[in-house]
């Protein structure tokens, strides 16, 4: 019925071949699940069981216009989205129409854990801080950045370690958290008003110590913490504090979105908050890989700003690598000015490096043998600050620019290679 093989060979060859970390529903005696319709899966006997857990099949196992729209659109084009495509401004025009403003610009990518690492980055870029707060058994993904902010598995037995950057607050769990209820004295607003200010004190340890929060992620309804419910007020002064610091607040609506909540399309507006970015995954495509991240125009602005094309090739060999600057990875532009900034940069932090290459626009590393780890750890910590500062503000380098183009002319006129030399010149006086 339905199957390839007896389930005995199905279960040898996942033994064989498929990672033991991918671990299997009720290990002792997997099911084998060969067919879905709406809320109910099938076994290989044709054993019918009702699904209550996969949120992913969000309308439903196979629903008929899910199948029917993946069928159409399979059989005419899937290609890059650097194309104009009605459904692709359809499908934004759509999403923001269920959004309070200023949520109107999307970004669509493959899975939750794209859609909370690409917030990160938008974060990150448009705050210029580091410090991430994210509550605890929280989880928001597999990818290696999405381990970092998830205590559901870096809290794991031999599991990683957490990174300095990355803070937890407690979770607002009022049946068994630090703060419960009922209490004497509190009320459940009150609850919420304490869980905040933990999230407050963390906010101001950054700001005094680093300079300010980068982003505050979590689900309005915590689902690997056990379905917590967070007290009435909670985000709403949590939001306050994060911004406070200089943060953004994500609300990862990966599990909780798309209408779950029952009242409200979306999570956060139990809340009744408005956050910066919001992360949506694979519900949305009824399991298929479609998620997105919606944020506010200015925050969509300082990522468009960025010039992330800005590296073009890293390679080498042990201790001699060239990593190459362009303006834009397809023409592969060299960026010149820019490298030159950097080397400039590096300077002032007391790295010397040199650049190269016909165009010198390659950074080049070819340190004495004698070079440790941590020599590397420092050199690559200080040169992706340098990127960044160079991505978030591109003024000095538009400035460089006109001044090695400048000069030149003025001095000589007329000789193109005399001009070739002063631009030489110019670059190495300047
Ligand atoms: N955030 C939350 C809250 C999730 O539950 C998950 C996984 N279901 C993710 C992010 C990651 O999504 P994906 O598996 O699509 O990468």
């Amino acid at each position: 019925y339905l199957q390839s093989m007896p389930k005995s060979e199905t279960i040898r060859l996942r033994e064989k071949h498929v990672g033991a970390a991918c671990q299997l529903f009720f290990r002792s005696s997997p099911l084998k699940i060969v067919r879905g319709i709406a809320q109910y899966m099938y076994d290989e006997t044709g054993e019918r069981y009702l699904d209550c857990i996969n949120n992913v099949a969000h309308v439903g196992h196979c629903h008929p216009h899910v199948v029917e729209a993946g069928r159409n659109q399979m059989s005419l084009i899937s290609t890059n989205n650097r194309y104009l495509h009605d459904e692709l401004v359809i499908l934004a025009e759509r999403l923001v129409k269920t959004l309070p403003e200023p949520l109107s610009v999307c970004f669509f990518v493959n899975s939750g854990s794209e859609a909370n690492d690409l917030a990160l980055r938008l974060a990150r870029i448009h705050t210029k801080n580091k410090d991430v707060i994210t509550l605890d058994h929280a989880y928001h993904g597999h990818l290696t950045s999405m381990i970092d902010v998830s205590p559901y598995k870096f809290n794991l037995p031999g599991g990683p370690e957490k990174p300095e950057w990355v803070h937890v607050a407690p979770v607002p769990d009022i049946y068994r958290g630090k703060y419960v209820y009922p209490n004497d004295s509190q009320v459940e607003e009150e609850l919420g008003i304490l869980y905040a200010d933990e999230v407050g004190k963390i906010c101001k340890e950054s700001k005094r110590k680093n300079g300010g929060v980068c982003a505050f992620i979590a689900e309005s309804l915590q689902s690997c913490g056990g379905q917590i419910i967070p007290p009435d007020g909670y985000l709403k002064r949590v939001f306050e504090h994060v911004r406070e610091a200089g943060g953004v607040c994500i609300a990862d609506e990966v599990q909780v979105g798309f209408g779950r909540v029952g009242t409200h399309m979306w999570a956060f507006e139990t809340q009744d908050v408005v956050p910066d970015i919001v992360t949506m995954g694979k519900p949305m495509g009824n399991g298929h890989p479609v998620a997105a991240v919606i944020t506010t125009p200015e925050i969509a602005k300082s990522f468009a700003d960025t010039g992330v094309d800005l590296i073009g090739d890293v390679r080498g060999r042990g201790l001699f690598v060239g990593v190459e600057l362009v303006t834009d990875r397809e023409t592969r532009t060299p960026a010149t000015a820019e490298a030159k900034h950097v080397v400039n940069r590096m300077r002032e932090e007391k790295i010397l490096i040199s650049r190269d290459g016909p165009d010198s626009n390659v950074l080049k590393f070819k340190p004495p043998m004698v070079f440790s780890t941590q020599d590397a750890d420092r050199l690559v910590d200080t040169l992706d600050r340098v990127l960044e500062e160079l991505d978030g503000n591109r003024a000095p380098v538009t400035s460089i620019k006109l001044q090695v183009l400048v000069t030149p002319i003025d001095e000589t006129k007329t000789e193109s290679s005399a001009l070739n030399t002063n631009v030489k010149q110019s670059i190495t006086s300047s």
